[in-house]
């Protein structure tokens, strides 16, 4: 029987530190990046060390001083300068995403959209999220009060793979619009991309130490968030890192974003549109290869709708063009090695322990690249790591449910809770679930364009992680938040001043009696 309270079996947590090739000349370490697709090597990266991250962060320390108190319009100009060179620069761009992501050419060209889409929020939006935000003072008629929200200094910004632009120019472009500088340390995966992304600020003319970009691995990431030369850390990736990194902030006090794995569930009751259910199951879960960590994994469907989802999906997988990206297909090659073993070790399991894949369910055989054929998993127990652990691969779960309350109750079975997929042509009911379903974003009768409404904040509960980016909630996250309170008459003293008086006593009691008795 499913539990809703949800523990991490201990075969959940994967090692925060990938397996690179490492080499060594002289004193500098380095590893190579070999093209996921085609296995042709694309270059080698050095790997910084502490001392060179700490010279980095004293360049960006430096830099605050004159960023941080530019003007809000004049850091919005910027940004939209630092956008337009993207838009420019937009085919280079695909190009680097494509060759060291194995991507389709149309998920790298979604990657822009989505980067450009929030930039532009952030630079129409933020000089009025972040101006001084005037507040009620309540009874106290002769104060003013108001909430400004101040550069936090240098801000860490650490991501992943699988959106290696998206996932770094987006926290990027919020934490300078708050004016702070930032240092980025892409994922060691996908370095070309982020440091792309650091040329193309400097051909904006974003200037020199407002954002840089470093080269390197888990242990770079480490020495950016152990230094006390950054003041925040907005991190992207696993959970377990996400851990690793959130306790050494909490033994420093130092502020937080942490956005971390998923398992989304999608609930397909039986009077949802089925063909958009399907094809939307389809996108939400095989685009980029799955490689999402808002992909739509665990697929419920209503018993009595059930045959005919499983037949329409079968249909169109069977349809869908995978390969190179010359061959113009819907689905590219996986991203990072070991990622394909994780994916292909839950299928083979969910085989074994008699689960039936209707689609797929190994690795592509006319490619040396890391390819993973589409495939849709039936048949289940819900023990099966395939159902509790994150795949992140072109797996479809597809599960029959009863009632409302097991679909639910199912949805919940998972310690993560990052994205979840109502579908039904019922409102009442869409709401209903939804506000049953702990997750931090939700979408009805729609897959992801909760992340791409730059007025939605975006972020997990549960084990998908703390805090916010996007619209206001996330713009703000990166300021520190300044209360103030201005006295409007210069009056001698104020009625509880010193010296305290009998008479001044017997007056609060009474005042506290009428306004709150
Ligand atoms: P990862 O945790 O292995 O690595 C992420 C980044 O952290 C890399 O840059 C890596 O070098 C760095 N890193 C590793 N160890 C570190 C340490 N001890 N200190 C500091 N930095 C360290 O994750 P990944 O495999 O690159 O990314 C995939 C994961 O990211 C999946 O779990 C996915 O769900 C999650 N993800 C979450 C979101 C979200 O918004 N919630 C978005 C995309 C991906």
């Amino acid at each position: 029987m499913a539990r809703t309270a949800f523990k991490a079996p201990r075969s959940a947590k994967k090692p925060g530190f990938p397996v690179l090739k490492i080499f060594q000349k002289g004193r500098q370490r380095f590893f190579e990046k070999v093209s996921p697709a085609t296995l042709e090597p694309l270059g080698t990266y050095a790997i910084q060390d502490h001392k060179e991250v700490d010279l980095v962060l004293d360049q960006a320390r430096e830099a605050f001083e004159t960023w941080s108190v530019l003007p809000l319009s004049e850091r919005a100009a910027h940004l939209k300068k630092f956008r337009k060179q993207i838009v420019k620069d937009m085919h280079e761009i695909v190009d680097v995403i494509c060759a060291e992501c194995g991507k389709t050419e149309m998920d790298a060209i979604i990657e822009i959209f989505t980067v450009c889409e929030h930039m532009k929020y952030v630079e129409k939006k933020g000089p009025g999220i972040l101006r001084d935000e005037p507040r009620s003072v309540g009874l106290f008629l002769n104060k003013k009060a108001y909430v400004s929200f101040l550069p936090r200094g240098v801000v860490g910004v650490i991501s992943p793979w699988n959106y290696p632009l998206v996932l770094s120019a987006g926290p990027v472009a919020q934490a300078l619009m708050a004016g702070n500088t930032v240092v980025l340390k892409p994922s060691e995966v996908t370095p070309a991309t982020g440091l792309k992304l650091g040329e193309i600020a400097r051909r904006a003319g974003i200037p020199a130490g407002v954002f840089s970009v470093l080269s390197g691995d888990g242990s770079t990431g480490s020495a950016l968030v152990e230094s006390s030369k950054t003041d925040m850390i907005c991190f992207t990736g696993s959970t377990s890192t996400g851990r690793k990194i959130g306790e050494v902030c909490g033994r420093m006090l130092k502020p937080v974003i942490l956005e971390l794995g998923g398992k989304a569930p999608m609930l397909v009751f039986e009077d949802a549109n089925l063909e958009r259910a399907v094809n939307g199951a389809l996108w939400g879960g095989l685009s980029n290869s799955g490689q999402t960590c808002i992909t739509v994994d665990r697929v419920f469907v209503h018993k009595s709708v059930y045959d005919s989802f499983l037949k329409m999906a079968q249909e169109k997988i069977g349809q869908l063009k995978q390969g190179l990206r010359h061959e113009k297909p819907s689905i590219g090659s996986m991203t990072f090695p070991k990622q394909i073993s994780i994916v292909d070790d839950h299928v083979s399991d969910a085989r074994k322990q008699g689960a039936r894949i209707v689609h797929g369910g190994q690795k592509h055989p006319d490619y040396p690249g890391h390819f993973y054929m589409p495939t849709i998993v039936t048949d289940h127990h819900h023990g099966f790591r395939i159902m509790h652990e994150e795949t992140f691969g072109p797996v479809l779960n597809v599960v029959p449910f009863s009632t409302e309350e097991e679909a639910i109750r199912l949805a919940n079975h998972t310690q993560y809770g990052l994205n979840a997929y109502v579908w039904t042509r019922n409102m009442k009911r869409a709401r209903r679930v939804a506000r049953q379903i702990r997750t931090g974003n939700l979408n009805i009768n729609d897959a992801y364009t909760n992340y791409i409404i730059s007025d939605l904040p975006f972020g997990g509960v549960k084990d998908s992680g703390i805090g916010r980016v996007y619209s206001k909630e996330g713009l703000r996250a990166f300021a520190d938040m300044q209360s103030v309170c201005v006295d409007r008459f210069g009056l001698k003293k104020e009625l509880w001043w010193f010296p305290y008086s009998h008479g001044i006593q017997k007056l609060f009691e009474r005042v506290i009696r009428v306004l709150f008795g």
